[in-house]
């Protein structure tokens, strides 16, 4: 019989006692991130122990199998909690729903328990040097070798916590000869794989999240492909809405949330300057709009339909509010935020914030591309010229 939904509420509320961990108690992302890893790793598995993780998955695949409004209900329970979605949003919420959509039988059973699990971190190889905003332009190759199986040659970068991962969603080009959105195939990469080397970028805040990875004449089975051969951009679209749609629902996505900002204002006798007084309300009300805009998101995902341009604007509204929010800070905190007492462990908080924010108008698609979508699709603007959307991709490169 199926949990009623009051029974599963107070299921998370226990969990949450015992377990949570209160938003901005969690060891920081900019303090130890290996500790913040593997904090991500120990949540996650206890969701799991607890028969948590997986709310709307199969049960097939370590799921609950239960309906979109138990996953609404433990989001409203873990509200102010820390979710470390940023160790897990590209495995739970982007490589999950494609293998999900698009995987065999064999890869869904494969995979998805131990992701659920947190026994496997999960990475995205799709942006290249040369492939960004552009994606389908990628030139990394898979070729075919002789025992069905393929060999990966080439360069991806900006990968998110690949130096944490154990697999990875990878796009390669499979058929030079087609045109550059077709003849692309998404595969399953075991990061551990001879021939795959990772290396870490370091970013403005010090830390080193993202990384070059490297792929030289690396196997990969004929059961790692995932969909179809050559059909890889179906795959990516999806990926690519998902984490539009998870980048959304995580509206700050940075350390500094607006309440530690507020409780930093209270601390320092800030609270009584209409100034700053404006800025929280200004925040606090886009806060409620990127919240709303990524319910809707949700809601849209839950029924089974794309939500197209309006995960554009979630994503749009969610890097705004970090931006907005990381500002805010820098107001309250004043000279502290740069020249901060060092035997305050929060004390370089605030400059990271700053330093972090202008990644999130670009990770998942810039704000830019996300305007041209809006564009385009709300405004029917005319679109963008596409004159070499038919040309074989061998071509492109020689022309
Ligand atoms: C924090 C972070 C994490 C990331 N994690 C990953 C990851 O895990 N995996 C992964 O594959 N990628 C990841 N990325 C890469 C991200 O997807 C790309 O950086 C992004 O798509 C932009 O591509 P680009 O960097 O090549 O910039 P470009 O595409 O070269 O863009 C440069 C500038 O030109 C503008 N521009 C480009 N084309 C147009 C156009 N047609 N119209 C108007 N303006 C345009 C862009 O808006 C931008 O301002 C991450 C990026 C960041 C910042």
């Amino acid at each position: 019989m199926t949990e009623t939904l009051a029974d599963f509420r107070r299921r998370v509320a226990d969990f949450l006692a015992h377990h949570g961990c209160p938003a901005g108690a969690a060891p920081s992302r900019s303090r130890r991130p290996a500790d913040h890893v593997a904090a991500a790793r120990v949540h996650q598995r206890a969701l799991a122990d607890a028969g948590l993780a997986g709310i709307t998955w199969p049960v097939e695949v370590g799921g609950l199998g239960l309906g979109p409004e138990y996953r609404q209900a433990f989001a409203e329970e873990s509200a102010g909690f820390e979710t470390f979605s940023a160790v897990f949003t590209i495995g739970l919420g982007m490589c999950g729903p494609v293998l999900l959509a698009l995987g065999t039988a064999d890869q869904r059973s494969r995979y998805l328990p131990p992701l659920l699990r947190a026994d496997e971190v999960w990475c995205q190889l799709f942006s290249e040097p040369g492939a960004g905003s552009d994606l389908a332009g990628l030139t990394t190759t898979a070729v075919p070798d002789d025992d069905g199986g393929w060999r990966i040659r080439g360069q991806k970068v900006w990968t998110t916590y690949a130096h944490h991962s154990d697999r990875a969603l990878l796009l390669a080009r499979t058929d030079p000869g087609k045109a550059k959105h077709r003849g692309i195939t998404m595969f399953v990469l075991d990061m551990t794989a001879p021939g795959v080397t990772v290396r870490p970028l370091r970013q403005a805040t010090g830390d080193a999240e993202f990384n070059e990875v490297f792929l030289d004449d690396v196997r990969v089975g004929p059961d790692d492909v995932v969909g179809a051969v050559d059909e890889g951009w179906r795959a990516a679209t999806l990926m690519l809405m998902n984490e539009r749609v998870a980048l959304a629902d995580n509206p700050i996505g940075s350390p500094v949330t607006l309440d530690a900002v507020v409780a930093l204002a209270n601390r320092t006798g800030r609270t009584t300057d209409p100034v700053v007084r404006k800025a929280v309300a200004d925040a606090y009300v886009a806060q409620q709009q990127a919240e709303l805009f990524a319910r809707r998101i949700a809601g849209e995902v839950r029924v089974g339909r794309d939500p197209g341009a309006l995960a554009s604007i979630g994503k749009l509204a969610a890097g705004r509010l970090a931006t907005q929010v990381s500002a805010l800070a820098l107001e309250v905190a004043g000279p502290d935020a740069v020249a901060w007492d060092p035997a305050d462990p929060d004390g370089g908080l605030w400059a990271y914030g700053e330093l972090y924010a202008p990644s999130l108008s670009i990770a998942g698609g810039t704000e830019q591309i996300q305007r041209t979508v809006l564009g385009e699709r709300v405004l029917g603007l005319p679109r963008e010229p596409q004159a070499d959307r038919d040309v074989p991709f061998r071509e492109l490169r020689r022309g």
